[in-house]
């Protein structure tokens, strides 16, 4: 058996005639941007999201770029977020002259310590930005509580959380701002660089779709200086077809979490948990093993193919030198990218890839284990 990480061409090829008819009329019609798919995708993930506003933009990271300066973020200003992400996050903070303060996260759910935000609130705090790493939802509630002792925005990194709730409520509804990436391999994927920004501030929505187009009022009359971060309407095409699909994808995935749940069973492999009151989309499932990289060779071997998100905590990125961060500041973060291990999991994936894959993660941890104690 062979067991990909990921195998997007499922879900494409299902949906291969409707895709293909969605960009034809495009081509037809010539209306590549700006055009009516734009607009009917923002209105259809706006519904999906139980949101009134939702704005398509290029990709993730142009999302969380305009939120932030539609937010009023600003050079010398400081948001809070987690090392334990990908970089996006934090270069769409950088990107508007801020500085990202981390806070380290909590070694079950992966996400930011909730209890360690007050600590590091300081006069130059203007935003929080939760990330909602691998689909399962952060304590919102303990979040927008902080933000409105302290005055703060809260701008979220829900790229891997669509269709994700927390206390009853979607994802999307919790924060000033919420940011969606529709990179192909997300629950939600293009067929190439999209995002969206939800929200329910109307005076927002309208600066961030000024933003994203050149900051217009008409055509060539500029309020601000924006940027060109519109999304593509041969994307928006593709996925107003998606769209339909995710939540039978989303319940495929939570099915195939369910089953790594029952099927991994050894005393030397952590597996995920969650926060109570919200619910996961599974974007990844990731096991923890103190033999990570033996481990993850060791299923390379069986043809299981597994990734590592993230090897390397923000904080000691080369890129990241200038804020001033070493070793050890974050503990909790630097142990975590040390073990994590992401297993297969796509929407079609069989019983019998989850089986196999279960199979040689009991077989070998064990195996990994002993040898330590004969070692
Ligand atoms: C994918 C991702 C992004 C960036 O999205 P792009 O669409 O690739 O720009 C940002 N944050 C997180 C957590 C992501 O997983």
């Amino acid at each position: 058996m062979n067991v990909p990480f990921v195998d997007l061409s499922l879900q494409n090829h299902s949906l291969l005639e409707e895709i293909t008819h969605s960009i034809q009329t495009v081509i037809a019609n010539n209306s590549f941007i700006n055009g009516p798919d734009v607009t009917v995708f923002e209105n259809n993930f706006a519904k999906f999201c139980g949101a009134p506003y939702a704005i398509g933009c290029s990709s993730g990271t142009a999302a969380l770029k305009l939120a932030l300066l539609a937010c009023n973020i600003q050079p010398g200003d400081e948001v809070i977020t987690t090392p334990h992400t990908f970089i996006a996050t934090i270069e769409a903070i950088i990107a508007v002259g801020a500085k990202p303060v981390f806070v380290d996260i909590n070694e079950h759910t992966y996400n930011l310590d909730d209890t360690q935000i007050e600590a590091k609130i300081t006069s130059k705090t203007k935003a929080i930005l939760p990330v909602h790493l691998y689909g399962q939802p952060v304590n919102m509630k303990t979040i927008c509580e902080l933000a409105s002792i302290y005055k703060l925005k809260v701008i979220a990194d829900a790229a891997q959380a669509h269709g994700a709730y927390f206390h009853e409520k979607s994802i999307a509804l919790w924060g000033d701002a919420v940011c969606f990436s529709f990179y192909p391999g997300k629950n939600l994927g293009a067929l190439g660089d999209a995002g969206a920004v939800v929200t329910q501030d109307e005076h927002l929505a309208k600066k961030i779709r000024q933003l994203k187009d050149h900051g217009r009022q008409s055509k060539y009359k500029h309020d601000m200086i924006g940027f060109n971060d519109r999304m593509d309407s041969l994307q928006a095409a593709v996925l107003n077809v998606k769209l339909k699909k995710l939540p039978e994808w989303n319940k495929q995935r939570a099915d195939t979490a369910k089953k790594y749940h029952e099927f991994i069973c050894s005393n030397f492999i952590k597996l995920p948990g969650s926060l109570s009151g919200s619910t996961s989309v599974h974007h990844l499932f990731v096991i923890r093993s103190k033999h990570r990289d033996a481990l993850q060779k060791k299923l390379k071997s069986q043809n299981i193919h597994t990734n590592i998100h993230y090897p390397i905590p923000l904080h000691l990125q080369p890129a990241c030198h200038s804020l001033g961060y070493k070793r050890n500041d974050f503990p909790i973060a630097e142990k975590i990218a040390n073990s994590v291990l992401s297993l297969p999991l796509f929407p079609g994936m069989t019983i019998e890839e989850i089986k196999y894959v279960s199979k040689f993660v009991n077989i070998y941890a064990e195996m990994l284990s002993l040898q330590e104690v004969h070692t």
